[in-house]
């Protein structure tokens, strides 16, 4: 079917063609064609100095170099070609996130692997989706959803559908329809999963539903995996493709529909190399190959709503948990009235909830977003505090095997606890401040000596068949209380488990981030989400400091819209995204000196325009950060200001000196 389609290309006629390459540059290079036959989308290898690089033909060739000055392409390579709707993407995502062409070629190319070699073709591994397997009898509501999701899939139509259903209700399910919809029309199904390490159960659910496993695209496959993946989604032959957000940089020949599922996740936006927003980007993917794009979660993202509002989004709502399941109970236990013991950071009315969940044989969870044992570690007599050589952050105790080290969350410098303060020279009065998920399950296991305790966080699970094994485990009773960070957070579906208890809701709030109210709502309405989700129903426990903080409010009554209204209206008056737009301009270099230099020449020269504001220079709050020292612009703009066009011209004017980097971030998540 590719062969057929690639003939329908018009072979180039001019001697020249322009090839664009995986390296960091912007523009396209020209190459000999001698007489080869060579199409728009056709990989090359050429010339480039003393090597031999692949790249895509983008066009005819323009160049006004004497004839003999041209290079000849060394060769065309016979994979299939890149679809005109990946080119138009890769074109699309350049100009938008402000990097060169070839940075985002580089990230589709990745998955071939530096070799030229062919993958070699293992038909078990990619077998289309068995579509006459029994399927569940949706409710009334789910079938409505999946009824216009399956129109819109055969249809072949742009369309974005918010499928916003609260945890439980079985989006999941009804985006299966959808997926079903693409494959019967042979065309491909890309489903963006926010930590594809953490979706064994949903690959279970698939295989269950379908017969076949899907193809998985993500960071922990093995290079040999890539290049199969990577040439089988080429072809056409995975028709269902999993993955984490690389994944929409695949060369799909016939995508048909995308799923972004927990849509709201901030791990969909990259943040180094290209930043881009993948929701964002999938959307855009949908409206080039005009496809329907699919956002699900229980707590949309307030720029998926605000697209709602304005009636460019299709909202599809599951009001209800399936099978008659009810929302849990949501507990603030204000810790200003309730404080846990010294030292200890579980509250009294938590800990009794505890003991009578373990009594009845039910699971409980803990959740707290921090790793290891201890967030500092200070000096009793002196107060010294153990801080990164490299980056402006504190070392983080963490504690294995009887040992102690100090470990930078940021750069991975690590050192061993030592025994006497290093500014003092006291003994014995280093103090751990602070909990982390290992003290947490530390102080539980000591109070409730019989159960069964866990700890599921990226630093105590070596690898993905690890956390396979703890969710097998939590899923097979063979753990009573599981303790994590936002890894216990995402999407599992534990019958049994019927209490969580957040151990610091208010964790998510410091900082003055911008979304740092909503994604603490988001944040704690997946964990909770995960309690009472099948017959028996579940208890949620917020500690707070805070018990009358919106977020905190909003959760206890269960008032989601009334938060996010709330939420649209500041950001509305404030002129803040999704209603005005954010370009964050990070400039870093090795000598501070140096990068202060060059802030205060990118500060003058600052273009002065209406309805354009620049904040700063500013230290970035991680100052130096694996020894580069930061400094950081916030522009921020109307909705509608060509922002990009904006900012080149700008940065333009003062070009880069020495080790100086300059990061470009357009609709910047985090401020760090
Ligand atoms: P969500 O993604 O909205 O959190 P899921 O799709 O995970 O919800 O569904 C929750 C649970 O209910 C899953 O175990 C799922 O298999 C089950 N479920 C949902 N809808 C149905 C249905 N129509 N028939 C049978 N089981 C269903
Ligand atoms: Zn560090």
């Amino acid at each position: 079917m590719v062969s057929v389609a690639s003939d329908l290309r018009p072979p180039l006629t001019t001697p020249q063609v322009a090839v664009v390459l995986p390296l960091p540059l912007a523009g396209v290079y020209d190459y000999g064609r001698g007489d080869a036959v060579v199409r728009c989308g056709d990989w090359v290898e050429v010339p480039w100095g003393k090597r031999t690089l692949k790249g895509v033909v983008w066009g005819e060739g323009t160049a006004t170099l004497a004839p003999e000055r041209i290079k000849p392409l060394t060769a065309v390579c016979d994979e299939p070609p890149l679809p005109e709707v990946s080119r138009a993407f890769i074109d699309w995502v350049a100009r938008y996130t402000m990097v060169p062409r070839g940075a985002v070629l580089k990230m589709v190319l990745t998955g071939q692997g530096a070799k030229l070699k062919r993958a070699k073709r293992t038909q078990i591994h990619f077998s289309p989706p068995d579509l006459e397997r029994p399927r569940p009898q949706l409710s009334p509501e789910q079938a409505t959803a999946a009824q216009a999701l399956t129109e819109a899939t055969e249809a072949g139509e742009f369309a974005v559908f918010v499928l916003d259903g609260v945890t439980g209700s079985g989006k999941t399910e009804v985006y299966f329809e959808a997926i079903a919809a693409a494959a019967r029309q042979g065309q491909q199904s890309l489903i963006l999963l926010p930590e594809i390490v953490l979706s064994a159960q949903w690959l279970a659910r698939f295989e269950a539903r379908f017969g076949v496993a899907p193809a998985l695209w993500h960071s922990g496959l093995s290079p040999a995996q890539r290049r199969e993946t990577w040439a089988a989604v080429a072809r056409g032959e995975a028709l269902v493709v999993v993955g984490a957000r690389s994944a929409l940089f695949l060369p799909y020949p016939r995508l048909g529909l995308v799923v972004v599922d927990e849509e709201h996740d901030p791990s969909f936006k990259q943040e180094d190399g290209v930043c881009y927003h993948a929701r964002d980007m999938a959307v855009v993917r949908g409206q080039l190959g005009k496809i329907p794009v699919v956002l699900a979660s229980a707590t949309p993202s307030l720029e998926s709503l605000a697209n709602v509002q304005a009636g460019r989004y299709r909202l599809l709502h599951l009001p209800e948990r399936h099978g008659g399941a009810t929302l849990p109970e949501i507990v603030l236990v204000d810790l200003r009235r309730h404080a846990p013991s010294r030292g200890q950071w579980l509250s009294p009315p938590l800990l009794t909830a505890l003991g009578e969940t373990l009594d009845r044989g039910e699971q409980a969870m803990l959740f707290l977003n921090r790793r290891g044992y201890a967030p500092l570690t200070l000096c009793r007599a002196c107060g010294h505090r153990f801080c990164c050589p490299h980056c402006t952050a504190w070392l983080v105790e963490h504690r294995r095997g009887g040992r102690a080290i100090l470990l930078c969350h940021h750069c991975g410098h690590v050192t061993a606890r030592p025994e006497q303060c290093p500014e003092c020279g006291e003994e014995g009065t280093l103090t751990a401040c602070g909990p982390g998920v290992d003290r947490i399950a530390e102080e539980a296991s000591l109070r409730f000596p019989k159960a069964r305790v866990a700890v599921l966080a990226s630093d105590t699970v070596g690898d993905a068949g690890d956390v396979h094994a703890v969710i097998q485990r939590m899923g097979a009773r063979e753990i009573d209380l599981l303790v994590g960070t936002q890894m216990v957070a995402k999407g599992h579906h534990f019958p049994h488990l019927t209490l969580v208890g957040v151990v610091d809701a208010d964790l998510g709030l410091e900082g003055g981030d911008l979304r740092a109210s909503e994604r603490t709502f988001q944040t704690l309405s997946q964990v909770a989400g995960r309690a009472g989700r099948a017959e028996h129903p579940g208890t949620v426990f917020l500690q707070s400091w805070q018990v009358d903080h919106p977020v905190m409010k909003a959760m206890a009554q269960g008032r989601r819209d009334a938060f996010v209204a709330a939420e649209i209206t500041a950001r509305q008056q404030a002129g803040m995204p999704p209603f005005g737009r954010l370009a964050a301009v990070i400039v870093s270099g090795p000598q501070e000196a140096a990068v202060d230099a060059y802030v205060r020449r990118l500060a003058q020269a600052i273009p002065v325009t209406e309805g354009v504001m620049v904040m700063g220079p500013a230290p970035a709050p991680l100052a130096v950060l694996r020894g580069r020292h930061r400094r950081r612009f916030l522009v921020s703009c109307a909705r509608n200001f060509p922002l990009q066009s904006w900012l080149g011209p700008w940065l333009e004017r003062v070009p880069l000196t020495g080790a100086i980097r300059v990061q470009l971030d357009i609709d910047p998540y985090s401020f760090f």
